[in-house]
């Protein structure tokens, strides 16, 4: 599907540099330039089937259709599109209109979803400013600058300027294959810069999840930010505290679950973010001096496993980030002469209800996360039948991946992880072997070595335990 595309892989800085005349001076902004299709790389080679059908139905229709945003950056930069969004003059209602396999979805954003099988492409109308009074004042905002909705239809030059960033708002026109480009996003594609549109602190108000945007793309497209961009980040970070837990979470899930999880989370660190979206986490690798470290891994391993196509899921992730919180809950309660069993089982409850005023994690996921700790309190139990259970255990895989990242990280000494590895590779004979050698060994029993003993007296981390 995407023929010469690897020419465009080699090179896209040079060829994109022959775009930018010497009369383009640096920063100057020029508003609209129109790239017109023989002076740019892009072409309708590198999209769906799906993403042209829907751009030539509007087109027929008599509307205005443009591929826009991520799809068309990542084709500039010679990367694949992750996927298709299409902006037009069409209200949502006429789009609809077009096509059977379409719906209208979102409140505060509406826009249209047709869906191509598994495709869908998102198809969304032209926004104007917010502070205009189009006479059904559909675009709300609180009074700290966040915009509650922002339904006000406009025009396309409305619509650049309201996007996040400069590289985002490119739109590829499906009337004649040029690229309109408002907001000088070619030459921060070629500079490799995320800036933007506007005054960054008011744009950071308006939608504080553009912060999050900002260290995505960043550790994605391996681009640098504008200082003007990063600059308000970190004083501007608590704001996030405001979006609904449930968006926060689908946007865990791109910045963790999107092969880049590692430089993500170092960004998200450095700027402060992290400790908005989980603060326990935040504070436990303050404390404990494994933790941060068990997070890096437990990320690294999800970006290997992405880079070779293998499946991820959300549930071990969270289960490595909420780790250290659940141990320092369990600690405490301990401390407070609560067995080891009851008090993990409190520890979790406890970590999950404060999790969830931030970020809604569903239940598909919390479940097997829970699990997934429950299992390391039961991999130590090395006698008998049990064994065999643990090891029949849904979750055992994940609770073993777990474990080996807790002696890795330093948590841990590393012998009961290999005694699992080689449980695992051992035939029959051999597994009886391995039992009775636990068996002999009274250590072997019992809970697995601490590497470091922690001298301060535990204490939970919001100070109530
Ligand atoms: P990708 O899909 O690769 O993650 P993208 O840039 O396409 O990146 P989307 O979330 O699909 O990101 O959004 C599509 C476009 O919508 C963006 O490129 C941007 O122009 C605009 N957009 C999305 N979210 C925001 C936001 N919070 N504020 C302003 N504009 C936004
Ligand atoms: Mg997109």
């Amino acid at each position: 599907m995407f023929k010469g595309f690897t020419r465009f892989l080699q090179s896209p800085g040079e060829h994109l540099k022959s775009l930018l005349g010497p009369q383009d001076a640096p920063g100057g902004s020029t508003g609209l330039r129109i790239i017109p299709r023989q002076e740019h790389p892009v072409s309708r080679q590198h999209f769906s089937d799906a993403a042209l059908k829907v751009l030539y139905r509007l087109h027929n229709a008599g509307f205005e259709a443009y591929l826009v945003g991520g799809c068309i950056r990542d084709s500039l930069l010679g990367r694949m599109p992750k996927d298709f969004d299409v902006a037009t003059d069409a209200t949502p209602e006429q789009v609809k209109d077009l096509f059977r396999n379409s719906r209208i979805i979102g409140r505060r954003f509406r826009i249209v979803h047709v869906r191509f099988g598994r495709e869908v492409i998102e198809v969304t109308t032209f926004r104007g400013k917010p502070g205009d009074d189009h006479g059904d004042h559909i675009a709300q905002q609180s009074d700290e600058g966040l915009l509650l909705r922002d339904n006000v239809w406009g025009n396309i030059q409305e619509d650049a300027l309201r996007r996040d960033f400069t590289v985002n708002a490119l739109y590829y026109s499906i009337a004649d294959f040029s690229i309109h480009d408002f907001a000088d996003g070619v030459r921060d594609i070629e500079a490799r810069t995320l800036r933007l549109i506007g005054d960054p602190a008011t744009r950071y108000r308006e939608d504080p999840v553009r912060m999050l945007r900002a260290v995505r793309f960043a550790a994605k497209l391996e681009f640098r930010l504008d200082p003007a961009t990063e600059a308000p980040i970190r004083e501007h970070a608590e704001l996030l505290l405001q979006i609904p837990p449930a968006r926060l979470f689908d946007e865990i899930l791109k910045l963790f679950m999107a092969g880049h999880g590692v430089d993500t989370f170092q960004l998200l660190r450095h700027y402060g973010l992290f400790a908005m979206l989980f603060p326990e986490a935040d504070e436990a690798m303050a404390e404990l001096p494994w933790a941060e470290r068990l997070v890096e891994l437990a990320l690294e391993s999800t970006d290997r496993r992405i880079a070779e196509e293998r499946p991820v899921t959300p549930a071990f992730l969270f289960a490595a980030l909420l780790w250290g919180p659940v141990q320092l809950r369990q600690a405490a309660l301990e401390a407070d002469d609560m067995p080891p069993i009851p008090a993990l089982q409190a520890a979790s409850q406890q970590v999950v209800s404060h999790q969830l005023q931030h970020i809604s994690i569903p239940k598909r996921f919390s479940l097997p996360m829970r699990d997934i700790w429950d299992l390391q309190q039961r991999l130590p139990l090395r006698r008998g039948r049990r064994v065999y259970q643990t090891r029949e255990h849904p979750r055992f895989r994940a609770a073993y991946d777990l474990l080996l990242l807790r002696e890795a990280a330093g948590e841990l000494e590393p012998d009961l992880g290999d005694w699992w590895t080689a449980f695992q590779q051992a035939d029959e004979h051999e597994q009886r072997r391995l039992l009775g050698k636990v068996g002999a060994d009274p250590a072997g029993s019992g809970v697995p070595r601490k590497r470091r003993r922690r001298r301060r007296k535990p204490r939970g981390p919001s100070g109530e335990t």
